[in-house]
């Protein structure tokens, strides 16, 4: 393909433009073939090392599948999270742990599978007395005046996500916090 014609190229390393011998010239110069090579033998060991990872990962996984009682890291490495992210859902009341004595928790396993579970199953852990007070909830109009949510919508959301209602004579009054969790994070 050499020739005597110049063939204008971009340098597939620095993006610049330059004149090349031929049309398969990758490079403007020595120093750009030099650097992308070595950046390709980078990214291959990243890629290594990251697929290295990953089976070290799947056999935690698959070992993890097995155990009864697992601590905050092995449910960390099942749910595929930080440690911290397992502590806040044992915080919110969404995952029973004991601590069987200081600094070890224990989470049963079936406590991860059932986070996978459809809401209507899972019952629900906050204190339901604390919440139906009626200064902590909201009056159905409104929810559907401050979110912009039909009635029916409304009804809907209040069904399917199981939120307790509080009623009052033809009122009806439901958490304040589980509307604003479910309504606000649709709107973001
Ligand atoms: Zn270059």
């Amino acid at each position: 393909m050499s020739s005597n014609i110049k063939v204008s190229r971009i340098c597939q390393h620095c993006g610049q433009e330059f004149e090349a011998k031929t049309t398969v010239t990758k490079y403007c110069s020595l120093v750009c073939a030099r650097r992308a090579y070595k950046a390709a033998l980078r990214n291959n060991k990243i890629e290594t090392s990251n697929r290295e990872v990953q089976a070290v990962k799947s056999i935690a996984h698959e070992q993890l599948k097995g155990k009864e009682f697992l601590t905050v890291r092995d449910a960390a490495i099942l749910l595929n999270s930080s440690r911290q992210t397992i502590y806040t859902l044992i915080n919110e009341g969404k995952i029973n742990a004991s601590n069987i004595k200081l600094k070890k928790t224990l989470i049963k396993r079936t406590e991860i599978d059932k986070l996978f579970l459809p809401t209507t199953t899972v019952p629900i852990v906050p204190d339901i007395q604390k919440e139906l007070k009626v200064e902590a909830c909201y009056h159905m109009a409104e929810i559907q005046e401050k979110f912009g949510i039909s009635e029916k919508a409304l009804f809907d959301l209040i069904k399917r996500n199981n939120i307790p209602k509080l009623k009052m004579g033809k009122f009806a009054f439901v958490p304040k916090s589980r509307i604003d969790t479910l309504l606000k994070a649709k709107n973001e």
